[in-house]
C-alpha cells in the first residue's frame, strides 16, 4: 500500500481561509503551523497572532472548541521559514494575486521539504501559471486544492491538476482531504475560477443583474435565492458578504482578465454596486458592512440607488414561496407562466443556470456530475443545476431555455449544445443514467471515481437519475416496524435505522432497537445504530406519550420510562457489542441512546447533550444514572481515592444548564463521547467506520461491561448542590422552577438521601430519576414549558 502520511501541514496566509483551514486541522488532529508575514513593529507573529485569536470568536465557529486554537503554530517567513522543512503538505492562502503568490513562491522553495506537496488555495488563477515559478521537482508536486468558506463547514474541496502534475499525489491527496479532512473532492478543470466558482459566481452575477432587471431589493433576493430555492441558508447577497466582496471581485476579475472568448464574458462586468462598496471598504461581514450591514440588533441592508443602510428583512411573496414547494416540473412551469416579477426572476435565474451550465461543460468539468456536486458541496444548493433540469424534464425545459435564447431574454445568445438535444442524453432524458453522467468532453457518459478511498463510503452521495439504492432500501431487511428498519449491509453487523420523525424515541423505536438487540445477539457480530440522514435522534417523543399522560397523568407514564430505561440497559449489556454512529444531533433520549452503546462513533458535525431541562424534565432514560456511574468510574480510576464530587459538578452542571456540544470535540469534553470513542471527519464514511469497529470489538472477544455497583456522593453533595441552587434563584439567576428541576437532577445524581460513597444499582438510580420524571410531568410550569416547545419549537423560560 503506497501511503502519504501527512505528519504536520504548514498553511500560508492567515487570512479568511488560511486561519479557518488551520483550525480545521487542528479539529481533525493534524498538527499545523500557520505562517503570515512578519509584522512591522512588536513581535514578528504578530498578525498570525490576531489571526488565530479572532479564530475564537468567529461564527460560525470554526474550531471544535476555541481552546484549541493555542494548537496551531504560528510563524512568519522571516524568522521560520526552516519550520517547512518539517512539513508533508503546504497549503497557501495568500491574498488572491499572481504576482504576490509568485514572489512567495520563489522565497519558500529552497526550504520545502523534497516529498512535500504544495498546493495553492487560489480561487481562480491559474494553477499552471503558479507553478512555473517553481523549481521543476516541486513544480511535478503541486497542484490547486481550493476550499470553501467557511472550511470547517462546506464540504467541497477541488483539487486542481496542472500537466505536469504527478497523478499518483492527486491520488493521495485526495484521499487524505477525503478521510482525514472529511471533504469532498471535485477533480477540476485547471480553467478560471474552476468549476464551482465558475459556475456559481457566474450564477450570483447572472443573479445580481436579473434581480436589477426585476428591481428586487437584496433581502427578497436573499430569501427567494437561499432555502425556498433548495440552496444555502445566505442567499446570494450574504453569501457574498460572508466570501468577501473584494474576493469576490478578485474572482470576477479573473473571469474577466482570461475570458474574452466566452459567449456569456457580457454578464461577467462587474456590477456598479459591487464597485461601490469597495471603493467605500465595505467588503462583507469582515468589514462589518457590506450589502448588509448590523447596527446593535438590527441587520439593516444596502439601498443601491442612494448607497444608504435602510431597514430590511422583507421576505418574498407568499405566492412565489408556495410555488417552489411544487415539484420540479410544475415549478418551473409555474415560475416561468407567472406574471409575478419575482416568479419571472427565479425563472430567469434558473434559465440562465442552466444554459450556463451546459454551454460550458465541455471546457470546465469532467462530467455534469462534477459540476453538480460542486454546486452542492461549495454553494450548499440541494440540488446542481443538471439534476433540477433533469428533474423538471429535459426535453421540455430545453426547449424553454432555446426559446428564451431566442427571444433574447437569456445572457447570451449562444445556442445549447447539440449534445442537448441529440444522442444519448436526449434518448436518456437526461445527463445522468445509472451508467454515469455525461461528459462533453469525451462524449459519453462517464462513472464516478474508483479511488480505493471510495469503498470507506457505503452510501456515497448520489445525483438524480444515477439510480443509486437509497440506503433505507438497500442490504437485506431484518425486522422493520414503522419507526425502524433493522437490516445488514454484509451479513455480518445489524444496522439498526430509526426513521421517526427527527428520529424521535417513542416506544415503535424502543421496540425496534430492542428487537435489533436481540437479532443481532442471535446470528451477528454487532449492531450498529445508524441513519443516513443528518440526525442521530432529537430525544424522547413527548408527543406520543400525550393520549396515556391525559389518561393517567404522570404516573401512567411511568412504565413507559421504564421501558425506554431497559432498552438503554438491554443496550449496554447486549452480548453483542452495539455502537451508536452519532451525526448531527443527539439530544435527550437520543444522548443517551449513544452514551449507552458500548462504543460511539461520532461525525465530526456531532452535537450531544441533556436537554430535557429545556422541556422542564429532567432526563429520564438513564441520562442522569449515567452521569452518576461515569463519575464514580473517574474517581476510581488510578490511586488518588479522588472525591466522587468533583467529577460529578460537571456532569450536574451539562445536565442542569442543558449544555449541547457544537462539535464531536466539545460533545467529548461535556463527557457524552469518551475517549475511546472515534470522531469521524467525513459523514459518509460514519457506516463504513461504526460496522468495522462492531467487527472488530467482536473479534477482540467483546463481552459485555460486568453489572456493578458504584458509590455515590450521597445527601452531603446533594445539600451542597442545593444550597448553591438556593443562591442562584436568590440572586435572580435562575427561576424557582429551574431550582426545583435542578433539586431533582442533585438528587438522582448524588443517590438521594443516603450517605456519602453508599453503593447503588443502576436500577436503582433510574427509579429515581423514573419517579422524579413521571412528577415533572403533572407539573403545571413543566406542562407549560412541554406546551411551548410542542408548538413553536421554542424552550418557554418560567
Ligand atoms: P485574506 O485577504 O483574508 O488574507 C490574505 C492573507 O495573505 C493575509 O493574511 C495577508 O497578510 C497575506 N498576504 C497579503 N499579501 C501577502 C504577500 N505579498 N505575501 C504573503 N502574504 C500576504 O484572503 P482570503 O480570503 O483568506 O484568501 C486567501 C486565498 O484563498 C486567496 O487566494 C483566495 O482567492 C482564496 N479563497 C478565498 C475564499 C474566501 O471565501 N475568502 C474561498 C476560497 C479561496
Amino acid at each position: 500500500m503506497n501511503r502519504f502520511p501527512v505528519r504536520k501541514v504548514a498553511v500560508l496566509g492567515a487570512g479568511v481561509m488560511g486561519a479557518q483551514i488551520a483550525a480545521h486541522l487542528v479539529n481533525v488532529n493534524v498538527p499545523v503551523v500557520l505562517f503570515d508575514l512578519p509584522a512591522r513593529e512588536g513581535p514578528k507573529n504578530a498578525i498570525v497572532t490576531k489571526a488565530v485569536e479572532g479564530l475564537k470568536k468567529l461564527k460560525p465557529a470554526p474550531l471544535g472548541v476555541p481552546e484549541e486554537a493555542a494548537l496551531i503554530e504560528q510563524a512568519n517567513y522571516e524568522e521560520h521559514l526552516d519550520k517547512l522543512a518539517g512539513c508533508d503538505l503546504i497549503i497557501e492562502a495568500i491574498a488572491e494575486r499572481m504576482d504576490w503568490k509568485l514572489d512567495l513562491y520563489k522565497r519558500i522553495a529552497p526550504a520545502i521539504a523534497p516529498h512535500a506537496i504544495v498546493a495553492s488555495n487560489t480561487s481562480g488563477l491559474s494553477i499552471t501559471k503558479l507553478s512555473q515559478v517553481l523549481p521543476e521537482e516541486i513544480r511535478h508536486r503541486f497542484c490547486g486544492i481550493h476550499f470553501f468558506n467557511p472550511p470547517r463547514y462546506m464540504s467541497l474541496v477541488e483539487l486542481i491538476p496542472t500537466p505536469a502534475t504527478n497523478p499518483e499525489i492527486i491520488d493521495q491527496l485526495e484521499a487524505f482531504v477525503t478521510t482525514a479532512l472529511g471533504k469532498s473532492v471535485v477533480r477540476a478543470k485547471d480553467t478560471p475560477n474552476f468549476v464551482a466558482n465558475r459556475v456559481g459566481i457566474a450564477g450570483m452575477l447572472a443573479t445580481m443583474k436579473e434581480a436589477e432587471a426585476f428591481g428586487l431589493t437584496c433581502d427578497v433576493v436573499d430569501d427567494l435565492t437561499g432555502k425556498k430555492l433548495g440552496r444555502a441558508s445566505s442567499g446570494t447577497f450574504r453569501t457574498a458578504d460572508v466570501v468577501g466582496i473584494d474576493t469576490m471581485a478578485h474572482v470576477i476579475k479573473t473571469l474577466q482578465d482570461n475570458l474574452a472568448d466566452d459567449p456569456f464574458f457580457a454578464s461577467y462586468a462587474t456590477p456598479a454596486v459591487v464597485k461601490q462598496l469597495i471603493e467605500r471598504g465595505a467588503l462583507g461581514q469582515k468589514s462589518g458592512a457590506g450589502f448588509y450591514k448590523k447596527v446593535g440588533k438590527d441587520i439593516l441592508r444596502l439601498d443601491a440607488a442612494s448607497g444608504d443602510y435602510v431597514p430590511g428583512g422583507k421576505k418574498a411573496d407568499e405566492i412565489v414561496a408556495r410555488m417552489l414547494k411544487k415539484p420540479a416540473a410544475e415549478r418551473l412551469k409555474l415560475l416561468r407562466e407567472s406574471s409575478n416579477p419575482q416568479a419571472q426572476f427565479l425563472w430567469a435565474i434558473l434559465r440562465d443556470s442552466f444554459h450556463y451550465a451546459a454551454v460550458h461543460l465541455i471546457d470546465i468539468a469532467d462530467s455534469a456530475r462534477d459540476i453538480d456536486f460542486a454546486m452542492r458541496w461549495g454553494f450548499g444548493s440541494s440540488q446542481g443545476p443538471f439534476e433540477l433540469w433533469q428533474e423538471a424534464g429535459w426535453k421540455q425545459v430545453a426547449e424553454w431555455i432555446t426559446a428564451d435564447i431566442d427571444a433574447g431574454k437569456a445572457l447570451s445568445s449562444a445556442p445549447l449544445p447539440g449534445w442537448v438535444f441529440d444522442g444519448p442524453v436526449a434518448e436518456k432524458g437526461g445527463v445522468h443514467t445509472p451508467e454515469g453522467s455525461w461528459s462533453a468532453a469525451q462524449s459519453k457518459f462517464i462513472a464516478g471515481s474508483t479511488l480505493p478511498v471510495y469503498q470507506r463510503q457505503c452510501f456515497p452521495e448520489s445525483v438524480v437519475g444515477s439510480g443509486a439504492v437509497a440506503p433505507l432500501k438497500a442490504g437485506t431487511e431484518l425486522f422493520k416496524n414503522d419507526e425502524v428498519r433493522v437490516w445488514t449491509l454484509d451479513g455480518e453487523v445489524v444496522i439498526a435505522s430509526i426513521t421517526a420523525k427527527l428520529h424521535l424515541i417513542g416506544p415503535s423505536v424502543t421496540e425496534g432497537l430492542v428487537k435489533a438487540v436481540e437479532i443481532a445477539e442471535a446470528s451477528y457480530k454487532g449492531l450498529v445504530i445508524w441513519s443516513p440522514d443528518d440526525v442521530f435522534s432529537a430525544g424522547a417523543n413527548l408527543e406520543v406519550l400525550m393520549p396515556v399522560f391525559m389518561k393517567s397523568g404522570g404516573k401512567g407514564i411511568a412504565p413507559e420510562e421504564k421501558k425506554l430505561q431497559d432498552a438503554m440497559l438491554r443496550i449496554r449489556y447486549a452480548q453483542v457489542p452495539v455502537v451508536a454512529a452519532v451525526r448531527g444531533m443527539a439530544l435527550g433520549g437520543g444522548c443517551e441512546l449513544a452514551v449507552y452503546s458500548a462504543k460511539r462513533v461520532a461525525a465530526m458535525e456531532s452535537y450531544l447533550g441533556l436537554v430535557e431541562v429545556g422541556v422542564g424534565l429532567i432526563p429520564g432514560g438513564g441520562g442522569l444514572t449515567y452521569i452518576a456511574r461515569r463519575a464514580a468510574e473517574m474517581a476510581a480510576a488510578g490511586n488518588a481515592g479522588a472525591d466522587i464530587f468533583a467529577f460529578l459538578k460537571d456532569g450536574f452542571t451539562n445536565a442542569a444548564m442543558a449544555k449541547v456540544g457544537t462539535s464531536a470535540i466539545e460533545s467529548r469534553k461535556l463527557g457524552f463521547l469518551l475517549d475511546g470513542d472515534v470522531i469521524v471527519p467525513h459523514k459518509d464514511e460514519l457506516l463504513y467506520v461504526a460496522m468495522s469497529e462492531a467487527r472488530s470489538m467482536f473479534e477482540a472477544g467483546y463481552r459485555p461491561p460486568l453489572k456493578k455497583t458504584f458509590p455515590v456522593a450521597g445527601r452531603s453533595a446533594k445539600a451542597t448542590i442545593q444550597g448553591q441552587l438556593a443562591n442562584m434563584r436568590d440572586g435572580g439567576f435562575i427561576s424557582a422552577h429551574d431550582d426545583h428541576i435542578s433539586s431533582l437532577i442533585a438528587d438522582v445524581l448524588t443517590g438521594g438521601d443516603v450517605d456519602a460513597g453508599s453503593q447503588v444499582t443502576e436500577e436503582y438510580l433510574m427509579a429515581i430519576e423514573r419517579k422524579h420524571f413521571c412528577a415533572l410531568l403533572d407539573h403545571p410550569k413543566t406542562q407549560e414549558r412541554i406546551m411551548g416547545m410542542l408548538q413553536t419549537g421554542k424552550p418557554v423560560r418560567n
